[in-house]
């Protein structure tokens, strides 16, 4: 296909233009802020792209590049980047390069910038030589706006050539994050960008992001060369989305929450993320078993049949994609319901990158990540793969020596079988030029090389890996707003400490939720029970014994054995022999059993272990107690019940077990006074402590702290 270049047609561009930078294309006089830009920037905003407001962000970016700063522009995916350059082209003289590494997407925009009736052109390997001629020709009379173009083309000496003598107002560098080796998509071919400025005569550069990692945006300054840039981080919240996090126990349990999730969304779209192509397919497998049509989605697949699925999803006549991060990059679809996570992804961007394929139109939209504590070590095994540590570099580098500089299998380099990240491993000897490799054989290139392996270096990686997945873990286990932690990560200020529409904010008024994090309040203090009771047996203060962090940790995780224990954070090997089986005693008799923590799904119901068991009545009380309400008087008056009455449905309910703390219900001193009076012992007869205590406690409470001693 062959572009027509559309002339500048009358009154276009011209109309836009800002009369300040007018005719200074190349030269580094800065213009002034001005109101005056902006305002010409939200007319061609309205008039050539149609939109009415500028998207967060977006003006002050323009401000920014109109005043011919140098500017570093985070935004998230959809955030609505390309205007940030694409605007500012139409209001300067000269051409505006973009640099971009996405083929395909690079054709869609030129095509809907010539469908503006902007002047626009593409080039790349994917366009014919003679047409690339010609693009440099309209280029160089001046009748394009925007000229994008592949990274590589700066390595070609004819594409250099036509360039110079060009008037280029603006370098514009998107998915800039390529350029770092610390971004999750570093692109060699990004690596040379750094001198290109100062080839074709010097223009600003925008460069933009949706990353957010802090290290990646200086490393992207650095290497650009930016000079006192601007830099921008806006748009990152994504009001319609509801944030949750489930959490579960075993993948049984989370299998079913999904299925339950996937069912009550009838026939909307949703996109199931897996970690791995293997759980694409059980995840997938078992849906169908239960019902719920779904396809599978993941690299391994032929390219026809991901192209069919992901044609039958954009036209709805597939509504569930269970797929690996394969599937996104280029979808686009605006109704996408609900975005599940069936595993933890390795970083924040990776979950926010993929949860944001929700919602696009800007109605609801759930994006929910089922959580259970060992989902870390998946990941760890892919740190693992990707980063081994330098010392194993080492070791397979003296494993490669010890064959002279002959060509072996890779399997020999390995001390067990299946090695993980000794492909990494040698690939970081061939990167720094002593080994070379093709396909399984690898040789040493140099004997002598041990010292000049970069182990700094590779450690610095893997910490960098590790300190990602844990901002990711933190935010799994997060009891706080879940979008206040998205967004003070991606650096975007200015928020609300807390949105009132994710999980915890909407748990925090009640709720399942609340429940949960008091179930496990009562756990913690029973293991605080168990430690006293150990730190007397060995004469030691009990933190030696445990610390308080490592009991909560015990009573998040709930571990059931030797291996769950030694997960916990501050249990290691010998603390676990000499400690570990009575606090997995205390475990087994008084945990609960195992269910989603913390989750809207269930958001007006009792726990749905429990649940199957109440009577309609007691869970219309378990209710009104989930919602937060825990006066007695009060419920009785909202159930339209006697107080008594109330306080047999209290009864009932802690000894269904869905009620699992008199907090609230009984005040702290009342309990203590109690347990002062009785010893502790188990009460058997109320009348005789009540007439010991008097006024000071009710019968109901007794009647409560009785019940919840007996349980
Ligand atoms: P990004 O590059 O940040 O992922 P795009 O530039 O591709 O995002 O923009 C995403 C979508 O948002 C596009 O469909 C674009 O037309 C639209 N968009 C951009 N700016 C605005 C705006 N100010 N108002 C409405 N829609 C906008
Ligand atoms: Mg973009």
């Amino acid at each position: 296909m062959r572009y027509q270049i559309l002339r500048r047609e009358p009154g276009f561009p011209r109309a836009y233009k800002c009369s300040r930078l007018a005719g200074v294309p190349n030269a580094p006089t800065a213009a002034r802020p001005s109101s005056p830009a902006l305002a010409k920037a939200g007319h061609a905003l309205r008039d050539v792209f149609g939109f009415g407001e500028f998207r967060p962000g977006q003006a002050a970016v323009i401000s920014a590049v109109l005043e011919r700063r140098d500017t570093l522009a985070v935004m998230p995916t959809g955030g609505g980047k390309s205007v940030c350059y694409q605007v500012p082209a139409l209001l300067s003289d000269g051409l505006t390069l973009v640099v971009s590494p996405l083929l395909a997407l690079m054709k869609d925009q030129v095509d809907a910038l010539r469908a503006m009736g902007v002047p626009a052109a593409a080039i790349n390997s994917t366009v014919p030589v003679d047409e690339q001629r010609q693009v440099l020709a309209d280029a160089a009379e001046d009748r394009l706006r925007l000229l994008y173009v592949a990274p590589e083309r700066f390595g070609a000496g004819g594409f250099m050539a036509a360039l110079r003598g060009l008037p280029i107002s603006l370098l514009a560098i998107d998915e800039a994050h390529c350029i770092s080796q610390w971004g999750h998509d570093f692109r060699p071919s990004y690596r040379d960008l750094g001198d290109v400025r100062g080839r074709i005569g010097s223009p600003p550069i925008v460069a933009l992001t949706a990353t957010a990692d802090p290290r990646v945006r200086d490393d992207i300054i650095a290497r650009l060369g930016l000079r006192e840039p601007v830099v921008h981080v806006a748009g990152f919240d994504r009001p319609n989305l509801v944030f949750e996090v489930a959490r579960v126990s075993s993948l049984k349990e989370k299998f079913e929450a999904i299925s339950t999730q996937l069912r009550a969304l009838k026939d909307e779209s949703a996109i199931v993320y897996c970690g791995t192509r293997k759980r694409v397919e059980e995840v997938t497998d078992s849906l169908q078993r239960a019902g719920i049509k779904c396809a599978r989605y993941h690299a391994g697949m032929p390219d026809e049949d991901r192209k069919r699925i992901q044609d039958a999803f954009a036209r709805d006549s597939l509504r569930v994609i269970v797929a690996t991060n394969a599937f996104g990059m280029g979808i686009d679809k605006p109704d996408v319901r609900a975005v599940v996570h069936h595993d933890m992804p390795d970083s924040l961007e990776s979950y926010y990158q993929e949860a944001g394929r929700a919602g696009r139109d800007g109605e609801p939209a759930t994006c929910t990540l089922y959580y259970a504590a060992r989902d870390r070590s998946l990941r760890e095994f892919f740190i693992e793969m990707a980063h081994p540590e330098a010392s194993r570099v080492v070791d397979v580098y003296r494993r490669l020596v010890a064959f002279n500089g002959e060509r072996v299998h890779i399997r020999e380099l390995m001390d067990q079988e299946d090695e993980p990240g000794i492909n990494a491993a040698v690939q970081s000897l061939v990167d720094s030029g002593l080994a070379a490799r093709r396909g399984y054989m690898v040789a040493a290139l140099r004997l002598d090389g041990e010292a000049s392996i970069d182990t700094a270096g590779l450690e610095e990686h893997r910490e960098h890996s590790f300190r990602k997945l844990d901002a990711m873990e933190n935010y799994a286990r997060s009891r706080t707003c879940l979008r206040a932690r998205i967004l003070d990560y991606f650096g975007d200020s200015g928020h609300e400490l807390a949105c009132g529409n994710c999980g915890p904010c909407r748990a925090s008024v009640g709720g399942p939720a609340a429940e949960h994090a008091e179930a496990e309040d009562g756990l913690f203090h029973e293991l605080r029970a168990t430690r006293k009771a150990l730190a007397e047996r060995d004469g030691v203060p009990p933190f030696v014994v445990f610390s308080d962090a490592t009991l909560r940790d015990m009573a998040r995780k709930q571990p059931r054995n030797r291996m769950e224990m030694l997960n916990v954070s501050g249990v290691g090997q010998v603390k676990f022999e000499r400690y570990g089986e009575p606090f997995l005693a205390t475990l087994k008799a008084v945990a609960r059993p195992a269910r989603p923590e913390r989750t809207v799904l269930y958001a007006r119901e009792p726990a749905a272990t429990d649940g199957a068991k109440l009577t309609p009545s007691l869970r219309e009380t378990l209710s009104l107690y989930n919602d937060g309400i825990r006066d007695i008087p009060t419920m009785a008056r909202a159930r339209g019940f006697s107080t008594a009455t109330i306080v047999n449905h209290l009864s009932q309910l802690i000894m269904a077990g869905a009620i699992t703390t008199l907090d609230g219900l009984v005040s702290a001193e009342t309990i203590a006074l109690v347990a002062k009076a009785t010893s502790g012992k188990p009460i058997e007869k109320l009348t005789p402590l009540k007439e010991q205590l008097g006024d000071r406690v009710s019968f109901e409470e007794l009647h409560l702290i009785r019940v919840y001693r007996a349980r």
